[in-house]
């Protein structure tokens, strides 16, 4: 590569950003890392109908949660600042007329409803009206009548539109570095518009200028966008402007791999399609988030990663160095990648054990204030080293721990019914008082302490352990026994015995 690689991340802030937009935004700043280029952040706001409060903020909040940084955006500025297109919008003008004046572009003053009844007269026909090489001959545009005619229109103050001049019979030649060659007839474009009346350009004129201003040499975004290439590269060319290099990414599908990933599909199958939860300022309606749901950016970032790229090798697990070094749009496939709800927590929880337990009782002392519980660090530490391998996220670990917290309250019916028999109160008591003499009280002396007192009275070991673990814990679950009574302690440890003797009928 010989320019300085440039490249961009350009969300419209038309409502919060999809993951298959975070992926984008990744694969942009890996790129941009990996060849020691420059990213931008720039915002397309230039359809106004489309504004969504709240919108641009939630953005950058996900992005920065993912520790995907900027070169230069609106946060940080830069030498092309203004980075928000409805600020940049004096500029676009200019580049309308330059088409205009160049024979690329023209003025259309067909009215909305004109349209409209085109559109209808086209479906009762089983047809598609589209604005293109053949209809644009017929219809009320600068391309139809004289220089007089159309300034007369203008001056007169009549909406107008411009559009671009799709060539005659020509075919658009395009590279993708995904997809390679790409070739498209112009018959089947259409005259987009890149100027409306009300002063704004629309996307396509906003982005290829924008993207020249900017001097963008790789646009990577996602596939939707791959039916606008033939037009953007006909605009570039329309300039007179160097095209960047192009790369397309393949869609997120459903994880049935029917159709792409939708906001409906997280709701209805229950995992997040947001990085963070969103609240529609509009309905109130509340979407979850990857934050909120518990996972680690980390995770996130390399389970998104491997929705479209892998490197080729067994390897999983990358941080966002890794991924830098080993990143490239070679390996980033053509075909859909179908999202995997139970891998995406796999993720997690391979980061989860990772982290140290330090770490672990750190992120789980909230959930413990909340439930009124003021506990020791290095003792959540402890159990969180016992049970980490279980959990796919530090909220889970209540669920694991409950009972390190507090004595039970209740004893599971069915664990009774199957553990307690005639004779497990006097073996219990009987082994409370052993207990008793167990100095130091620490797992490996109580285990061997256990074993030796099963033997020399003959009891069964599962009867003794499985009789225990419901007193101790309540129910038939939770790490080895040792482990709880050294770490709930030797008193802790003969009052839950003594209790449950007592309670358990
Ligand atoms: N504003 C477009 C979007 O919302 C940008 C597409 C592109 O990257 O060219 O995705």
């Amino acid at each position: 590569m010989n320019k300085k690689v440039r490249v961009r991340f350009a969300p419209s802030p038309t409502g919060p950003l999809h993951i298959g937009g975070v992926r984008t935004a990744l694969y942009n700043y890996l790129f941009a890392r990996k060849h020691g280029g420059t990213m931008i952040l720039r915002i397309e706001d230039t359809d106004q109908t489309r504004f969504v409060p709240g919108a641009e903020d939630y953005i950058v909040e996900s992005l920065a949660w993912c520790g995907i940084n900027f070169d230069e955006s609106v946060g940080v500025g830069g030498p092309h600042a203004p980075y928000r297109q409805s600020e940049r919008k004096a500029l676009y003008k200019q580049y309308s007329d330059q088409l205009i004046a160049s024979g690329h572009a023209y003025y259309a003053f067909d009215t909305a409803e004109e349209l409209e009844t085109l559109r209808k007269q086209a479906e009762a026909e089983k047809q598609t009206f589209t604005y293109n090489t053949e209809t644009r001959k017929t219809l009320r545009n600068s391309l139809c009548m004289s220089a007089e005619n159309v300034n007369e229109l203008i001056e007169n103050g009549t909406p107008y539109v411009v559009r671009f001049l799709i060539p005659e019979n020509t075919e658009v030649a395009m590279d993708d570095i995904i997809r390679g060659k790409v070739c498209v007839k112009s018959e089947t474009l259409d005259d987009k518009v890149l100027f409306k009346s009300d002063g704004m350009p629309t996307y396509h004129l906003a982005n290829i200028v924008d993207d020249h201003l900017m001097e963008i040499t790789h646009v990577i975004r996602g596939e939707e966008w791959l039916p606008s290439l033939p037009l953007h590269v006909l605009l570039y060319e329309a300039f007179g402007w160097e095209a960047p290099e192009f790369a397309h990414l393949p869609l997120l599908l459903k994880p049935d791999g029917n159709g792409k990933l939708s906001k409906r599909d997280g709701d209805r199958l229950g995992f997040p399609v947001f990085p963070l939860e969103w609240t529609d300022p509009f309905s109130g309606d509340k979407s979850s988030g990857y934050r909120e749901s518990g996972y680690y950016p980390e995770a996130f970032i390399n389970l998104l990663a491997f929705l479209g790229w892998n490197p080729g090798t067994e390897q999983e697990l990358f941080n966002m160095d890794q991924l830098i070094q080993s990143f490239s749009l070679e390996r980033v496939g053509k075909s859909g990648s179908k999202f995997d709800p139970e891998k995406t927590k796999w993720f997690n929880h391979q980061y989860l054990i990772r982290r140290s337990d330090e770490d672990i009782a750190a992120e789980f002392m909230p959930f413990l204030l909340e439930k009124g519980i003021e506990a020791d660090a290095l003792f959540v530490a402890r159990i969180a080293s016992l049970v980490k391998e279980r959990l796919n996220f530090v909220k889970e670990l209540w669920d694991e721990t409950y009972f390190f917290f507090q004595s039970p309250e209740s004893y599971d019916e069915q664990v009774i019914k199957k553990r307690w028999k005639e004779e497990t109160p006097s073996q219990m008591l009987a082994l409370k008082e052993a207990l008793q003499n167990i100095e130091p009280f620490d797992a490996a002396n109580i285990d061997t302490e256990i074993k030796t007192w099963i033997e020399a009275n003959n009891f069964g070991m599962g009867a003794i352990m499985n009789a225990l673990r419901l007193l101790l814990v309540g129910a038939a679950k939770g790490p080895h026994l040792g482990d709880i009574m050294a770490l709930i302690g030797k008193e802790e440890t003969l009052k839950r015995i003594q209790k449950g003797i007592s309670t358990i009928k």
